[in-house]
Order: C-alpha cells, then sequence, then structure tokens
C-alpha cells in the first residue's frame, strides 16, 4: 500500500495540445519559402478547425525566420479544451517553445522566430506576442473582422504596436485578410459560438 508520500497530487493539471488531425496537416512540408506560404497553412488550419468542429475559427504557427522551418503549429483550442487563453497563437507558441525548450523565441540563445497568425491577435495574444521573443508577427484578417462576427477583441490600441515595435517586434498586415475573413464569417454563419466570457444580453422575448 502506498505511503502518503506517494499519494498521487490532487493538485490539477492541465495538457495543452492540438487535436489529432493537425500533425499529418502540418507534415506535408518542413520548410516555407514566403508569407503566402505560410499563412496558407495557418488558414487551411482554421478552415479545418472550423471543419471538425474543434475551436473557434483561428490558426497560427511559428517558424524560424530565416530557414522558414515549422516549429510548432496552433489552432484554437477554447471550446475543445474549456480554457479561455488557448487562442491559435497561445497554443502555437506554448508548443514553440516546448520543442525548442526555452521560455523565450528570441535571440541570440535561438535563430529568430516569427508568428504567422489567420487574424491579428486580440489583446491577450498581443501581450503573449510580446512576451514569447518572437521578432516578427504576420497577420491576414484584421481585428475588425473578427469583431464583426462577435468576438471580443480586448484593449488593442496603436499605442499596444507602438510598444512592441519599440522592443524589436515587425509587422506585416493583410496577408490573404479575404481568405481568413470569410472563415470567420463562416464559422459565425455555421452557428459556432462565440465564447466571450461576457455575452450580450438575449432581448426580451417570449418564453
Ligand atoms: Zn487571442
Amino acid at each position: 500500500m502506498a505511503s502518503a508520500g506517494d499519494a498521487p497530487s490532487a493538485a490539477p493539471r492541465v495538457v495543452i495540445d492540438v487535436p489529432s488531425w493537425v500533425e499529418p496537416a502540418t507534415r506535408s512540408r518542413q520548410a516555407y519559402g514566403t508569407d503566402d506560404e505560410k499563412m496558407a497553412l495557418v488558414i487551411d488550419l482554421a478552415r479545418e478547425n472550423v471543419d471538425r468542429r474543434t475551436g473557434g475559427p483561428f490558426g497560427a504557427a511559428v517558424f524560424e525566420t530565416a530557414s522558414g522551418r515549422l516549429v510548432a503549429a496552433g489552432v484554437n483550442s477554447v471550446t475543445r479544451l474549456q480554457n479561455c487563453v488557448l487562442h491559435a497563437e497561445v497554443v502555437a507558441i506554448m508548443l514553440a517553445q516546448h520543442r525548442v525548450r526555452s521560455f523565450t523565441l528570441g535571440p541570440p540563445a535561438l535563430p529568430a522566430h516569427e508568428l504567422i497568425t489567420s487574424c491579428e491577435p486580440c489583446a491577450m495574444c498581443l501581450g503573449v506576442t510580446l512576451y514569447s521573443g518572437v521578432g516578427r508577427v504576420v497577420m491576414a484578417a484584421a481585428r475588425e473582422d473578427a469583431i464583426a462576427v462577435g468576438f471580443d477583441e480586448g484593449p488593442v490600441f496603436a499605442e499596444s504596436y507602438a510598444y512592441l515595435a519599440e522592443r524589436g517586434v515587425t509587422f506585416v498586415r493583410d496577408v490573404k485578410r479575404a481568405e481568413s475573413a470569410s472563415i470567420i464569417r463562416a464559422y459565425r454563419d455555421a452557428g459556432g459560438p462565440i465564447y466571450n466570457a461576457r455575452s450580450t444580453p438575449r432581448p426580451p422575448g417570449p418564453g
């Protein structure tokens, strides 16, 4: 019989992963040449996440900037794992840091890394971007595209971008924006949950 010291910890554990379909979807290519190629991958992930009902309409991935090597990919996992912080960018950054065994993806200990995301980061993800050590961010859909379907993107201001820019992070906008925005709208149109903590109060009605 196990002594008290051998008893399993009662403390909760959180396991963060991606759906099983993500790995084969990213295996076909190890290195990507252009922003368009990288964005095509993360938009495919966003679309697949909607089609397979494994989360919100967002994908992201971390690449080595110079080589174009894919380090880790993520998809929005808020509803699948019942965890409000698991936006695609956060999942990709967490898995990338786990893969390189470092709490920062920034030089000089490592090659420069970049984040490719199918939508402009929300307030949380822009903060995570700052702390992650990535030096470059490429975005498809704009904040307005997510807000238009009801997502709360949080307090992001021009000053927020200036703050990150002063710390060496560069941003590229509107790479395949229309394609990504159409996936976000399709998710809403299919009845996908808009998982903000504070949903709009229901209008009064019968029942
Ligand atoms: Zn986010």
